[in-house]
């Protein structure tokens, strides 16, 4: 497995695969793997010839304030499991790279962006979209394969590739949990022993609105219920929102079509979590 850090190297190297008739598959990451990334590379492999990984802590869907300097970096870690499931090539380029003083384009997805975790931080989507707009033209890749987890940013990325006609097939995964439910993520290592135990209410209150949900329950009920269950464990919440899995727009309250989306965002300490579960779609994150 080949670690490049070269924008020009890996286009050239990218190239070469695709004039020999290669299909790449690519896992954009942003490295502190788990799992959950591990299963995207999976399934990468099992699409393609080629499966290239970025792990780039992208500067631009940070905000201010955020927690970009302190997000968990091990590239040796990454490496060795990349390696393990048969990754072909890690792409790790500088921020001075990707971000030259002089660049001066953006990528905004209008609406998609305007609720959930867009509504609470701002040029975040933009950010994405630009990051993973150039890291598609720099690798080429037939297929991109994404988690369910980060899932608004999943139909972001579905929108633009449409909108701008990028020649990629997008592939969205599902969410990988731990054992007792809790949703894999890089920033689950922020969370001390007491913290952990608390953030579970999150998996579980999601579990239990498929319940409700099945046994015809209101809508707004099953919110009250995981907002009353997050407020007893979390520090704060950032949104419980109940939309359209496809256009992400929130739910009125008459409204009871088959399938809804619940997508949650809270914290415990400093420490945002995000979780999402599509009712009459998905399994229930616990026992499902
Ligand atoms: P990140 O490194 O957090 O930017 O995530 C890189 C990719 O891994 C994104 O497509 C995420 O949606 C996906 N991902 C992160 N956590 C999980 C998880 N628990 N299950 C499935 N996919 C995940």
């Amino acid at each position: 497995m080949k670690i490049i850090h070269n924008i020009n190297e890996m286009q050239h190297l990218c190239a070469d695969a695709r004039m020999q008739g290669q299909k790449i598959g690519f896992v954009p990451t942003m490295g502190a793997l788990h799992e959950g990334h591990l299963k995207l590379v999976d399934e990468a492999r099992r699409r393609s010839d080629l499966v290239a990984v970025s792990i780039f802590v992208n500067p631009t869907q940070f905000g201010p304030g955020e927690d970009f300097e302190k997000y968990p970096r091990n590239l040796d870690g990454d490496a060795e499991k990349l390696s393990a499931r048969g990754a072909d090539v890690i792409f790790n380029p500088s921020a001075g790279d990707m971000y030259p003083q002089n660049s001066l384009t953006k990528i905004h997805v209008d609406t998609l962006t305007n609720g959930l975790c867009g509504a609470h931080r701002p040029g975040h989507f933009d950010g994405v979209a630009l990051v993973v707009t150039k890291l598609f033209n720099i690798i080429g890749p037939c297929t991109a394969v994404f988690g369910r987890k980060d899932y608004q940013q999943l139909q972001v990325i579905r929108q633009f590739t449409k909108d701008l006609n990028l020649p990629v097939s997008i592939v969205g995964m599902p969410t990988v949990r731990e054992a007792d439910g809790l949703a894999m993520s890089s920033r689950n290592a922020y969370l001390t022993a007491e913290e952990r135990a608390r953030a579970l209410s999150l998996s579980r209150a999601l579990t239990d609105a498929h319940a409700l949900f099945a046994n015809g329950v209101a809508l707004l009920t099953i919110e009250d219920h995981i907002r009353n269950n997050l407020i007893a464990s979390f520090d704060s919440i950032d949104y419980v929102t109940l939309a359209s899995p496809d256009t992400l727009v929130p739910l009125e309250e008459a409204q009871r079509p088959p399938k809804v989306l619940i997508a949650v965002a809270a914290r415990i300490g400093a420490t945002r979590l995000i979780d999402n579960t599509v009712l009459g779609e998905d399994a229930p994150p616990i026992g499902g």
